[in-house]
């Protein structure tokens, strides 16, 4: 395994008494998992047990019944798995930094490790126990294959300027997973290898019940790589000519399970490098589950100001500026744009397939977040409609990609200025002619009616 991609957060030693702990976050599996391997093989060598945590703060990020149901039940699927290989699990409804460092005493614990993650909230938890936990704590960036923190140590300008960064340095990270054992020694409690129980969770949390899951995606680890092998087998050939084409069987449905870390895009990665289609196809699978994914974490991680208007690059914030003013020939509420009661038919059926589906096509999610631009009072109101959106009803929401997503279509982020014109300024413009010549518009508003 390549050590890089481990950080250690605190100058505290690793100790020798207790378990090892992975507090589970960001990465909700047990295969593929850098962070698990990094935490067994932590564990093998002090020769004490290993024990994954998971904290269920009791708001996160506006997540919701449909998210923490997709997010339990794959977790539940997890835990099993771990159990087999002598792996404790333990899940609590409470702030992580609170749990985190209880039972870090309570088990005297030799060590913690976590996954990265780019995003405000779970850097603040990591912040906090880097600076109060008397052991050793380590990040683990699995999501990334190259780690973002040495993929590039600054803001990078555009997919134009990480490319060659990542590319350079893929061959070196882009290696096989180890196989854990089921070797190592186990915990006196018993408690620790008794699995959850999904829906007394689910009734345990303080969440919004008004968004209702879907069975558009079945969770878990399983499904994920079941979705990856449909996708090598069945529509990898297309990937490249028809992912644009929203009425098309072309695009992997990988995004839920990525974004919950039930499946890893080194996996994805792999299995696809080792398919007999051809290197053009691969390429443009790696263009995006790698060179854009990886760039997203990289504007979360360097932009302060990711989750909201501000993170405008200069130019598009000068421009979006001198159009603030500009007579809008439609206004619409939060609640006109949530029901999907626009005048335009295109972009309510985005909405509802979003809303219906838990996930909508990803070349309707630049149109949709671009009209909403047009059609709100000024820029930030719209970032943070398309925002409340995003992370409301998609199951790939509160993930890096869609605030990088909503900055680009709204605020210009790794995109280049275009024609000036009103409301827009000089952020690229869609509209639905431009939507008819690429695709068959009334055939994907039936499909949307159909569900
Ligand atoms: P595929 O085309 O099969 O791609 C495979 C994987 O590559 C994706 O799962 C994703 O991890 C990555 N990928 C593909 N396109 C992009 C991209 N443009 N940027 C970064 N990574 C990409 N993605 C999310 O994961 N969560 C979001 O909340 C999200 N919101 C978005 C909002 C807007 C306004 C826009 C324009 C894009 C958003 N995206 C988001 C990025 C992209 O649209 C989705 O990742 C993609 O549609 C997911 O479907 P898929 O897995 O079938 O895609």
């Amino acid at each position: 395994m390549n050590k890089k991609r481990i950080r250690k957060l605190n100058n505290v030693q690793v100790g020798s008494g207790g378990p090892v702990i992975y507090w589970m976050d960001r990465e909700r599996r047990v295969e593929d998992n850098w962070s698990l391997i990094s935490a067994y093989k932590t564990a093998k060598q002090l020769k004490v047990p290993l024990l994954i945590y998971y904290a269920i703060p009791d708001k996160f990020m506006g997540a919701n019944l449909r998210t923490y149901d997709f997010m339990l039940k794959g977790l539940h699927e997890t835990f099993e798995s771990a159990f087999k290989l002598n792996i404790g699990c333990l899940l609590e409804v409470v702030d992580p930094i609170i749990g985190v460092k209880n039972l870090v005493s309570h088990l005297n614990a030799s060590a913690v490790f976590t996954d990265f993650s780019p995003l405000k909230l779970p850097r603040k938890w990591r912040d906090a126990l880097a600076e109060t936990l008397e052991v050793a704590l380590f990040e683990v960036d699995s999501r990334n294959i190259v780690p973002c923190f040495i993929a590039s140590e600054k803001l990078e300008f555009g997919a134009r300027t990480i490319r060659p960064k990542i590319h350079k340095l893929l061959s070196e990270f882009l290696e096989e997973f180890p196989v854990l054992k089921n070797d190592l020694k186990k915990l006196d409690n018993s408690d620790y290898y008794t699995n959850f129980n999904v829906e007394e969770v689910l009734n345990s949390i303080n969440l919004d019940k008004s968004v209702s899951p879907v069975d558009t995606f079945e969770p878990g680890e399983a499904a994920a790589h079941k979705v990856l092998v449909d996708f090598i087998n069945y529509k990898l050939a297309n990937y490249d000519s028809d992912r644009n084409d929203p009425n098309k069987p072309a695009i992997s449905n990988l995004s839920p399970y990525l974004h919950f870390g039930q499946i890893s895009s080194q996996r994805c990665v792999l299995d696809t490098q080792h398919s007999d289609l051809s290197e053009s196809l691969k390429e443009a699978f790696v263009e995006e589950i790698v060179v854009r994914r990886e760039l997203a974490d990289n504007f979360c991680y360097y932009c302060p100001d990711y989750d909201s208007a501000d993170c405008a690059w200069d130019w598009a914030k000068k421009s979006l500026a001198e159009h603030v003013n500009d007579k809008r020939e439609y206004l619409y509420s939060y609640n006109e744009f949530e029901k999907a009661i626009t005048h335009d038919p295109l972009w309510n059926a985005a909405q509802k397939e979003m809303v219906l589906t838990g996930k909508m096509h990803g070349f309707m999610r630049m149109y949709w977040a671009k009209k909403i631009l047009e059609w709100t009072e000024t820029p930030a109101q719209a970032f943070d409609f398309a925002i409340k959106l995003n992370n409301k009803y998609e199951l790939d929401g509160r993930d890096s990609n869609g605030y990088t997503g909503v900055a680009w279509s709204i605020c210009g982020v790794h995109d280049r200025a275009w024609f000036d014109r009103p409301v827009f300024g000089k952020i690229r413009y869609m509209n639905y002619n431009g939507c008819k010549r690429k695709f068959d518009v009334e055939a994907y508003i039936d499909k949307i009616k159909s569900l």
